[in-house]
């Protein structure tokens, strides 16, 4: 009688020299036509996308969606480190009474993943250094029942708001409903400010916005507020806030990715729900259209003095 490989060492998988345990658990149920998204699915996801999630994501503390049992079990938001945490995983001094997560390497992004963590959220920060913003996120929540044709103008908007200071925005899907405008923000020497600064400016941009078009937007937190309109969600910009990364996948039916997008891409037939994990090896193919986010980056000083901030 001979042995098939994998009946000697049974269900043992190894990605980014990560051993997965349970790597069959299936996390992503299969519906609507499309095949179960196991953790090695996952896993291999990551360790393909690593290259790309990286420079935004690693050596900044890292909130992490885990849903050890799948996106129909239980799913919580982790922060800190926890007993037994993957040692890929560095830890991060935030003057919590706890130490928060980072990934710094594509191990770190399939120890995430072996540890059922679907999610990845990221604080605006320079790397390794989480007292300094590098980024301002506009985060596009439109009310129930709005078309996504109207996100799509209200990104424009936004970004037409930020041009106009000579910013370069950059805009992703979520993998949910919205879309987030992100400007990445020089942080070095003179240019450095500081994380009340940074929410400052995003607030002030989209109380802008919201002036100029109330009928459509708002910058209300209460979901009473939104009245078929488009909330911009400006809080995402304070220390500890987070976002959900680029190419991080996300923890709903679907496995939606937050992609990355070009300007371009963004007008009528623009259609969300088409990037997916099940798109990703097409998806990784094509050139990225945010290669140039850290090139792009503006010292928002003069931009600050200039609105009075
Ligand atoms: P969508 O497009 O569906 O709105 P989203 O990722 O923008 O997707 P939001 O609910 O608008 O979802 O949240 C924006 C960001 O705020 C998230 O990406 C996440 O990083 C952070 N966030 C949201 N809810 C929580 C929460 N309960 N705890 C911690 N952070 C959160
Ligand atoms: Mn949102
Ligand atoms: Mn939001």
């Amino acid at each position: 009688k001979t042995k098939t490989a994998s009946t000697s060492s049974p269900g043992k998988v190894v990605v980014a020299g990560v051993t997965l345990s349970k790597p069959d658990k299936i996390l992503w149920p299969a519906a609507g036509g499309r095949a179960a998204i196991t953790k090695a699915d996952l896993a291999r996801y990551y360790e393909a996308a690593a290259e790309r999630i990286l420079p935004h994501v690693a050596d900044r503390p890292v909130s992490i969606i885990r849903a050890p049992d799948g996106i129909e079990g239980e799913t919580f938001f982790q922060r800190h480190a926890m007993p037994g945490s993957n040692p890929r995983l560095k830890l991060i001094d935030v003057h919590q009474r706890h130490p928060y997560v980072a990934v710094t390497d594509v191990g770190g992004l399939v120890a995430v993943a072996q540890s059922g963590g679907l999610e990845l959220h990221p604080w605006g920060c320079r790397p390794g250094d989480p007292e300094t913003p590098e980024q301002v996120t506009f985060d596009l929540d439109p009310d129930e029942g709005l078309d996504f044709a109207a996100v799509i103008a209200a990104a424009k908007t936004v970004k037409a708001e930020l041009e106009k200071r000579g910013l370069h925005p950059f805009v992703k899907t979520t993998g949910g409903k919205g879309l987030h405008v992100v400007v990445p923000i020089r942080s070095d020497g003179r240019s450095r400010i500081e994380w009340d600064q940074c929410k400052a400016f995003a607030k002030a941009i989209s109380e802008e916005v919201r002036r100029a078009d109330p009928e459509r937007f708002t910058t209300t937190l209460a979901k009473k507020a939104r009245g078929g309109k488009i909330f911009i969600d400006y809080l995402r910009n304070g220390r500890m806030a987070t976002a959900v990364a680029p190419w991080s996948v996300r923890a709903r039916p679907g496995a939606g990715i937050a992609f990355p997008l070009s300007w371009g891409q963004v007008k009528a037939g623009l259609d969300p729900k088409a990037f997916t994990l099940h798109d990703a090896p097409a998806l990784l193919k094509k050139a990225d259209p945010w290669k140039g986010f850290r090139a792009g980056e503006v010292s928002l000083r003069p931009v600050l003095k200039a609105m009075g901030l």
